[in-house]
């Protein structure tokens, strides 16, 4: 089957628990050290199978790395790096998972030799939200609950929209956040823009 890597953790001898997202699952897979096995790093994706076994994790064993060739963009790859860190905080607790993370990935993947990494990663998350339910409403503020009037909105962790005086942040034109969000499009954001909400995004999916 193919998966993505989302996370590796060293543990005894040179073995590895690996964490690896696949279209419906996230499975934790154990690999034992072994000079035939092919190198693995976070954020690849792979070919592999497991062996189960009744007691223990199952064993990752015969793993291919699906390359892509922006893994040589040492500015790419920490990016997407940074987006897979975050999909693993997402998705670490649940076994069965709905397919849309791993086509985000895949979709990601194919993009971002094109792209702008920050836009491309937003645009993702903000389909990610509108799947999950959770994309936002700008009429209320998430701290007071009082309405948002005015032209500007300050944004919390997962676009949680705020007054600027409840956040304490500076905001940004609620026009342009309602057609990113509503449209899952960066198209019409200055760069210093794209910037502000990639950090938010850095907070946590
Ligand atoms: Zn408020």
């Amino acid at each position: 089957m193919q998966g993505y890597i989302l996370k590796i953790t060293k543990v005894k001898d040179e073995d590895l628990i690996v964490e690896i997202l696949t279209p419906n699952s996230m499975i934790k897979t154990y690999r034992f050290y072994g000079a035939r096995h092919s190198k693995i790093t976070q954020g690849y994706k792979i070919d592999f199978e497991i062996n189960e076994s009744i007691n223990f994790l199952p064993t990752l064993v015969n793993t291919m790395h699906l390359g892509y060739s922006w893994l040589l963009d040492r500015e790419k790859l920490l990016y997407w790096q940074g987006f897979i860190r975050l999909m693993h905080s997402h998705l670490k607790d649940l076994n069965e998972v709905d397919s849309i993370y791993f086509q985000t990935l895949d979709e990601c993947a194919n993009k971002i030799n094109l792209q702008n990494p920050k836009r491309l990663f937003l645009e993702s998350y903000v389909k990610i939200l509108e799947f999950e339910g959770r994309l936002p409403n700008l009429e209320f503020c998430f701290l007071c609950d009082e309405e948002i009037s005015g032209d500007k909105v300050a944004l919390a962790r997962a676009f949680l929209p705020a007054h600027e005086r409840c956040l304490n942040k500076t905001g940004f034109e609620i026009s342009k956040i309602s057609e990113f969000l509503n449209l899952a499009s960066t198209i019409n954001l200055e760069d210093f823009e794209v910037d502000s909400l990639y950090q938010i995004l850095t907070l946590g999916l």
